[in-house]
């Protein structure tokens, strides 16, 4: 029974792993070596399930499945009604198999089951619906050219994408990423990460029962300088979409480059500001800041990692917001009352601790946390620092953990130049009720996202991506959907 901090029990309600296979051209397969890699439970640190190691033959094998449905099969000749009834059928199945699927993610990654049960899960389900809602929608135009000459255009699906998703929102990640290219007609090798390939199998198993053809969909689990730099380098991959690491996205882009120029769209890194002003309700900022940072373990590219609080209202906010992370639950995720599981894996665990540490080193005050929980797992204390300087490291670097950086700050000016003062651009949050400097600070950084006296706030219709350091490209919205069209001018005498 793994209670990390006294207050959370263990539940026993694993499910049974029925895939563990690559899933290519409509089969589980194993993969050509032979070799299987262990995916691992970070409440016990215990091997799961042994999973097919997917390499560069494997990924061959994939595209030549994927070139062969995209040229020759019925998926991007399909009308976008046909396509669309059967991404709802899709989505259907994950609803009705929420449980198997949250219980996947909570197992693989030490993701809270209700959470991902009655949030993520149903989400993903609603993602596949909004584009599906979209496939049947999309045209080119009629251009009058000339006195000789018009022309159109026409939307044509890319061809055969890769996508190479992260592993702290495998749900998430999997379908804002196949279902846009699903329904723009694509077909497509999508590789999980190495720490959570658990579900990723399954809702391959879900869109075969769906009716999506054979090699359309292929899932390769491995690892990433192998399969996931196979896939970035591939000669007959149109486009990779990748959301990971800026170390990793910088690599893929390389590839992409070195190889055929296929066309990258990257979801990085970030260490998100978070500003609340004087004006604010004390009480409902803090609690927007700990979940801002708390929520996935602090494994979120968007947590509100670093957090300026103006000077009238500083000594409060920091009291209350230490009363708050000394009252969250850190503990088994498949207990109802958990609001912290733990890390995804050792190294991410270690690599955190690492980062407090330092923390201590560099001068930063520890006001709470800091320490590990549970005799077994990977579970941490919710920990926050103040007395931040913009250079130190722990406000520079992503930690992607259960860690806070927070600063006092006076003017709106101070306020602003600390947020930017950053190479990611992902996203950022205000807390304020006056317009006037909620206006000025939304423009002023340099962020994809800024959310106003609010916080993750997600929408299938709102585009989301980055600036700066944090990559190019959009998911989610009509944007998302249109990375995956190329246009081409049709031109004719008139
Ligand atoms: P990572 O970059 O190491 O891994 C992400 C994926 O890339 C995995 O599937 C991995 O196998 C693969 N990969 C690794 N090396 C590769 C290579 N050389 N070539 C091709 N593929 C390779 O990232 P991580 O540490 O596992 O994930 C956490 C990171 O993801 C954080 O930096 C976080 O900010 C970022 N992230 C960003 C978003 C976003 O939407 N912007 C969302 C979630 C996570």
């Amino acid at each position: 029974t793994s209670i990390a901090n006294g207050k959370a029990n263990s539940v026993n309600n694993i499910p049974t792993i029925k895939f563990t296979k690559l899933f290519i051209n409509g089969d589980f397969v194993d993969s050509v070596s032979g070799k299987r890699f262990e995916t691992i439970d970070p409440r016990s640190g215990e091997v799961i399930a042994q999973i097919s190691k997917g390499g560069k033959e494997d990924i061959d094998i994939a595209v030549k499945a994927a070139r062969q449905a995209f040229d020759l099969g019925p998926w991007p000749r399909l009308p976008g009604s046909e396509r669309a009834k059967i991404l709802m059928k899709w989505a259907d199945l994950i609803d009705e198999n929420a449980e198997v699927a949250a219980a996947l993610d909570a197992i693989d990654a030490g993701k809270l089951y209700h959470m991902c049960k009655n949030v993520e899960v149903p989400a993903a389900a609603n993602t596949l619906r909004y584009y599906a809602g979209a496939a049947d929608k999309i045209h080119g135009q009629v251009l009058k050219m000339s006195r000789e000459f018009h022309g159109y255009t026409l939307m044509e699906p890319v061809g055969v994408v890769g996508h190479i998703i992260p592993w702290n929102f495998p749900t998430t990640m999997f379908f804002i990423k196949v279902s846009p290219s699903l329904a723009a007609g694509c077909t497509m090798v999508l590789k999980p990460a190495e720490q959570t390939p658990l579900s990723a199998l399954f809702y391959a198993h879900l869109a075969k029962l769906a009716g999506i053809p054979d090699g359309v969909l292929n899932v390769v689990p491995g690892f990433g300088p192998i399969a996931g730099a196979a896939v970035s380098s591939h000669m007959d991959i149109d486009a990779v979409s990748f959301t990971g690491s800026t170390k990793t996205g910088r690599e893929i882009m390389q590839a992409a480059a070195k190889s055929n120029l296929k066309q990258v769209s990257l979801e990085l890194g970030g260490k998100s500001p978070l500003i609340i002003f004087d004006d604010a309700d004390i009480d409902k900022a803090a609690e927007l800041a700990l979940i801002g940072i708390l929520y996935n373990k602090g494994e979120v590219c968007v947590a509100s990692s670093r957090v300026f609080v103006q000077e009238g209202i500083y000594d409060e906010f920091e009291k209350k917001l230490v009363e708050k992370a000394k009252a969250w639950i850190v503990g088994d995720p498949f207990d109802p009352i958990s609001q912290q599981g733990p890390q995804v894996d050792k190294k991410q665990f270690e690599k955190v601790l690492s980062y407090i540490e330092h923390g201590k080193r560099e001068g930063a005050t520890l006001l709470t946390g800091g320490k590990t929980l549970g005799n077994r797992g990977y579970y941490i204390e919710p920990t926050i620092f103040s007395d931040i300087k913009d250079d130190m490291l722990i406000a520079q670097d992503e930690i992607f953990g259960p860690v806070m950086a927070l600063k006092k700050f006076k003017t709106i000016e101070e306020a602003i130049k600390s947020a930017n003062n950053t190479k990611y651009g992902l996203a950022a949050g205000i807390v304020t009720k006056n317009l006037d400097t909620a206006n000025t600070v939304s423009r002023s950084i340099r962020a994809g996202t800024v959310w106003i006296n609010c916080y993750f706030a997600f929408g299938d219709d709102i585009p989301f991506g980055g600036y700066k350091m944090s990559g190019f490209g959009k998911d989610h919205g009509m944007e998302a959907l249109h990375k995956y069209f190329q246009v081409k001018s049709v031109v004719t005498p008139i």
